[in-house]
């Protein structure tokens, strides 16, 4: 029979029945390794294959170092915490230092409806500022351009200055959040209401969700804010945007 096992998230093999048990023997192949052979539905651990098919037992995993006293335990005897083994003595400790440190998800203040939207309104004040500047500053270009003489005829160009004013404002509204969430986690009005946006774990954005997230906001707020509304209404009050680039608002 041809086998196939998997080390290190690749496929490995063919074996023949006398190979499979040579490493079996040695330890390359131990009890939790996935294997497989035709007419199986679904790779399987080693142990039970094993028992299904009366083969020679395989060694448990290799022990693992524990993260917190260094000394060195079977893999079913300890716990991984973000690529860390720990074993069940040091179990209680590491989760309390974790959680005075604030970064277990379990830590997290959800934010509430209400604190957010006094953030998005500061937030909306000063994306003013520029949005003023660049119509004031439209509004003296366009005068020079009207031409008088094009009569009934409808003038395109009023609206393409409107179309570029409006895609400008959208430019440095997303530029504004997007660097703002990416650098420091928060909008300016965010960190004025002491407010953070992460990921469900606690970790920081990326920029690239960070752009993700400001974009899908332009979602929420096209249907009738609905988007934003549903934080209310939400155990972890995501908002649709939250929901789309998987993050949480929570209080610092
Ligand atoms: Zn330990």
């Amino acid at each position: 029979m041809n086998w196939y096992y998997a080390q290190a998230g690749k496929q490995e093999g063919p074996l023949n029945d006398a190979q499979l048990a040579q490493m079996v023997a040695m330890g390359t192949i131990t009890a939790q390794t996935l294997v497989w052979h035709e007419g199986m539905a679904d790779w399987l651990p080693y142990a039970r294959v094993s028992v299904e098919e009366g083969l020679a037992e395989a060694q448990p995993d290799s022990p693992h170092a524990c993260t917190e006293c260094q000394r060195s335990f079977p893999a079913q005897d300890m716990i991984t915490f973000r690529g860390a083994w720990v074993c069940a003595e040091c179990k209680p400790r590491f989760f309390q230092r974790l959680q005075e440190s604030g970064e277990t998800a379990s830590q997290l203040v959800y934010a509430g409806f209400w604190v957010r939207f006094v953030a998005k309104f500061l937030d909306g004040l000063i994306l003013a500022i520029p949005s003023l500047v660049i119509s004031t500053l439209f509004s003296f270009t366009s005068s020079p351009f009207t031409n008088p003489s094009a009569g009934d005829d409808v003038n395109f160009f009023p609206l393409l200055l409107q179309g570029i004013q409006q895609l400008l404002g959208i430019s440095i509204t997303l530029a504004y959040t997007t660097w703002f969430l990416g650098r420091y986690g928060a909008t300016p009005g965010k960190m004025a209401m002491n407010l953070k946006v992460v990921r469900p774990d606690g970790s920081p954005l990326s920029y690239q969700r960070a752009l993700g997230r400001t974009a899908a906001e332009y979602i929420s707020s096209i249907i009738l804010c609905i988007g934003y509304i549903i934080a209310a209404f939400d155990e972890e009050k995501r908002s649709l945007h939250d929901r789309i680039a998987d993050t949480r608002v929570v209080r610092k």
